[in-house]
């Protein structure tokens, strides 16, 4: 397989992280997951947008533009003859002798590699159970950060749990999930938390807003609490690798007739129509 390092195509075998490189020491940096359907990159300007903006959040500069960093992820897919996949690309601060400040004249790592990966349709159909976790990460949720225990701890105890996802909420509130955005139905309206420092603003989350107003579903941007989550007709999270991905049942409990909703099952097939416009194009 090809890797990407810096601006450089390389073997795996010849990547070379240095001990001290601060993504390894600190978490000091940022990654993005890029879908790939039938060799195109999907949504592939916004996930580059975000990437910028992640790393102009946490002041690292991306030593290419947006245009040159684009060709190189769409010959990344290429020259891995990746059909259906992904793409995992990260930036960190760099390398130096371990401190906590900024060293001042290191430059930026970035890697990037795909792999092969299906849409996960089995489960799109059945739908998913999810639990509910704390959410104990800091309140910068909206930067796309390598730190990612916060996260992590909470997926394995979903995991643990016999759970698909976390769903976290900070007291009351549901904010989003391990690795996911989340969303109900009520009678017809659909509610999401704001894009605010305490989500992360998901690309899958844009499309499915956009797509709601093309399906003329009403969107509340508005958080709701866990007993509102509990109470609403449908339920369902999204990310890059699970679309729109149905949940009937959190904590054990179900969520409306504890199948996928048919404002859910409408969004996935305006997801799926979606993707295969923009891989036409
Ligand atoms: N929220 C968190 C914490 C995530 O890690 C992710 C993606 O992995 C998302 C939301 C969904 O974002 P996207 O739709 O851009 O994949």
């Amino acid at each position: 397989d090809w890797i990407l390092h810096n601006d450089e195509f390389i073997r795996e075998e010849e990547l070379n992280i240095s001990k001290e490189d601060r993504g390894y020491q600190f978490g000091d940096g940022i990654y993005e997951v890029i879908r790939v359907y039938e060799g195109n990159l999907f949504t592939a300007e916004e996930h580059i947008d975000r990437f910028y903006e992640s790393a102009e959040k946490i002041k690292v500069i991306i030593p290419y533009t947006k245009d040159v960093f684009h060709k190189l992820m769409y010959d990344l897919v290429e020259m891995n003859e990746i059909e259906n996949g992904q793409v995992y690309v990260q930036l960190t601060r760099g390398a130096y002798t371990r401190q906590h400040q900024f060293p001042s004249d290191t430059a930026p790592v970035l890697i990037a590699y795909p792999k092969k990966l299906e849409r996960p349709l089995e489960l799109m159909e059945t739908g998913v159970h999810a639990k509910f976790i704390e959410d104990i990460r800091w309140l910068r949720c909206d930067i796309k950060s390598l730190n990612l225990l916060g996260n992590i701890l909470a997926k394995q105890e979903a995991y643990e749990a016999g759970c698909f996802e976390a769903i976290l909420h900070r007291g009351e509130v549901v904010t989003e999930g391990s690795s996911s955005n989340m969303y109900g139905l009520k009678n017809g309206v659909l509610y999401t938390h704001p894009a605010s420092n305490l989500i992360l603003n998901g690309i899958t989350r844009r499309v499915i807003l956009n797509l709601c107003a093309d399906l003329g579903i009403e969107v509340q941007e508005l958080a709701f609490t866990k007993t509102q989550a509990l109470e609403m007709d449908e339920f369902f999270m999204s990310s890059t690798t699970t679309e729109v991905m149905p949940i009937v049942q959190i904590d054990g409990q179900q969520i409306g007739e504890g199948v996928p909703g048919e404002l859910t099952r409408k969004l996935q097939e305006a997801f799926e129509a979606n993707l295969k416009l923009t891989v036409k194009s």
